[in-house]
């Protein structure tokens, strides 16, 4: 699937070639991206964006940033800016900024042509009766005794919802299409309704706002979009975004919505309401917690823009809905990342050693690939004498079966120094290992064109005089899979370790993105990395076999 998305492009190009050859648009292609300024972008959002934007470049045409701020009550500034930062973080431009509440003035000469046309009438029922009087899938919905008001009652009543004569949920102007339509959403759905809120553009002067279904498609249609791409529980509201636009008369060719499914990911939840609970409830450090799957969250976990591009490039463009895997988006970004950042040794769990043999006093400089994969990235040298730091993973008392590093008797490479054998462990009283008592063979050194015996094992190490302490959070999801393979929230989802690096991560800057060799990709954490204080966020691990045991 994933190679025929990208060289054959999707449905929604496929569109958009046939209306360019019959000239629908006059070869036009404006899309949008309109997010409800009402918490941060997230990783599906980040799909819709790549979609608009991209299929606008592609087609020489524009994508505006709309706003669809029609709701008072959850929008706020900090989400405004947020939004901006995370589409420019991926590398789109937008063509205007739009707000959907700079055209309430139209909406609402929209809802009054609406009125004159007899085909809207304001209604006094209650949400509850309105909803209980839809009737269902198999039968109708009932009329509203109110239908049938003349047209001059409408306007006088509408014009009084507008200028605060009731109070909230009191009147609505209802759409009147038919309660009998096998469409629920056709059935006189509700266009505006009163909420006394102060809206964070327009004030006070309104307490009057147009619903979603009504709205949004005169947004699209005022600012002349072509192709409103949307998510597929939109496919059933695709009649009413028709009908408000034609209607009214105003636009022709009218823009055409067209559906997609929306993207789900395991392991991730893709609502703003959900995740704006884990932020007010403390379960996370903020929107940009490393671990949410906010585009702000993703960013400071370590992820780039290429490799979120990359994954919504490879899941395409699908017309039903379905959940992605997310060892697919940590592919893309261990992909991205591979090529591109520098190695370090970093020591987990540590275990002293003592090279027995070794002069006291004495230090050498071992030589270190950057990156293995990439020679031109050079090398750096980083120091080794009698004490070291291991892994903790990298010594068993009592070897596991294929347990091929460090253990008693056993001999082990040292990655660029020598071949250790470990002799004996020392315990502390209460039997704790403290050090490993090890000898190590000068003939063996790496790089002196010593070629002789074959050893199993190779393990890093930092050099203990010079290590430097740093802080590394170790991340997994904010969802699990539980028994009942239902996904509930993460109690582990951030462990917290001491480590000690080599030391040249003492110079790391936020943002740094590192491999810890063996262990993964890091990063060092951009709010919480001083001069002083290093902290790191784990980015996603490697695909080596390492915690298997090899
Ligand atoms: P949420 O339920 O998380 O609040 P939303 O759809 O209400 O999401 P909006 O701000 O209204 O959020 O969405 C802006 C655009 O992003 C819409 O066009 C919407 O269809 C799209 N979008 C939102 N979530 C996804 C997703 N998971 N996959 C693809 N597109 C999405
Ligand atoms: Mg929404």
């Amino acid at each position: 699937m994933n190679e025929d998305v990208r060289t054959k492009g999707n449905f929604i190009h496929q569109i958009i070639d046939e209306d360019n050859a019959t000239g629908k648009y006059d070869g036009k292609v404006q899309t949008r991206f309109p997010p409800e300024p009402n918490g941060y972008l997230h990783i599906g959002h980040a799909k819709s964006i790549c979609l608009n934007f991209s299929t606008a470049e592609k087609y020489g045409g524009v994508c505006n940033l709309r706003y669809d701020d029609t709701n008072p009550e959850k929008e706020d500034e900090e989400y405004v800016k947020a939004i901006q930062e995370d589409i420019k973080w991926l590398g789109f431009k937008w063509g205007h900024v739009f707000w959907a509440s700079d055209y309430f003035d139209t909406m609402y000469d929209v809802a009054v042509d609406l009125i004159k046309q007899g085909k809207a009438f304001v209604d006094d029922q209650s949400a509850e009766e309105i909803s209980r009087t839809r009737g269902t899938l198999t039968e109708p919905g009932i009329d509203s005794p109110y239908r049938d008001r003349s047209i001059e009652e409408n306007l006088r009543l509408f014009e009084e919802m507008r200028d605060g004569k009731y109070a909230d949920g009191e009147k609505c102007l209802r759409a009147k299409i038919s309660m009998a339509s096998p469409n629920m959403n056709m059935r006189d759905p509700v266009i505006y309704r009163i909420v006394h809120a102060t809206h964070h553009n327009t004030g006070d002067k309104w307490c009057i706002y147009p619903m979603y279904d009504f709205a949004h498609p005169l947004e699209d249609a005022i600012e002349g979009v072509t192709h409103s791409i949307c998510t597929l529980e939109f496919e059933d509201h695709r009649p009413i975004y028709d009908w408000s636009i034609d209607e009214v008369g105003w636009w022709d060719p009218r823009p055409q919505q067209i559906e997609f499914a929306r993207l789900n990911i395991t392991n991730m939840v893709m609502s703003k309401r959900y995740l704006k609970a884990f932020v007010d409830e403390g379960k996370v450090d903020g929107w940009d917690d490393p671990r949410m799957p906010t585009i702000a969250g993703i960013r400071r976990r370590g992820y780039t823009p290429e490799a979120i591009r990359d994954f919504c490039d490879r899941i395409g463009v699908a017309k039903a809905n379905s959940t992605v895997e997310v060892e697919l988006l940590e592919h893309c970004i261990r992909e991205d990342l591979q090529e591109k950042v520098e190695s370090r040794n970093v020591i987990f769990d540590p275990i002293k050693v003592v090279i027995t043999n070794y002069p006291e006093g004495q230090t050498e400089e071992m030589v270190m690939e950057n990156n293995r994969n990439v020679p031109e990235m050079g090398e750096r040298t980083v120091p080794f004498s009698r004490e070291l730091y291991i892994d903790g993973a990298d010594f068993m008392e009592v070897p596991a079966k294929k347990y091929f590093r460090l253990y008693p008797g056993n001999e082990v490479r040292f990655k660029g120094a020598y071949f250790l054998t470990c002799q004996e462990s020392i315990r502390d009283e209460e039997g704790n290992i403290v050090e490993l008592h090890c000898t190590y063979d000068p003939e063996t050194r790496s790089g002196s064109g010593f070629e002789g015996r074959k050893v199993k094992g190779t393990i890093h190490w930092v050099d203990a005089a010079t290590a430097v302490k740093i802080k590394v959070r170790e991340l997994d999801y904010l969802m699990v899979e539980n028994e009942e393979g239902e996904q509930v929230f993460n109690e582990n989802s951030m462990v917290v370790k001491e480590c000690y690096a080599e030391p040249l991560l003492a110079e790391a800057k936020a943002g740094d993105r590192f491999q810890f060799f063996r262990h993964g990709y890091y990063i060092a954490d951009e709010k919480l990395t001083t001069d002083d204080e290093k902290v790191f966020n784990s980015i996603v691990g490697l695909k080596s076999s390492y915690k298997t045991g090899k």
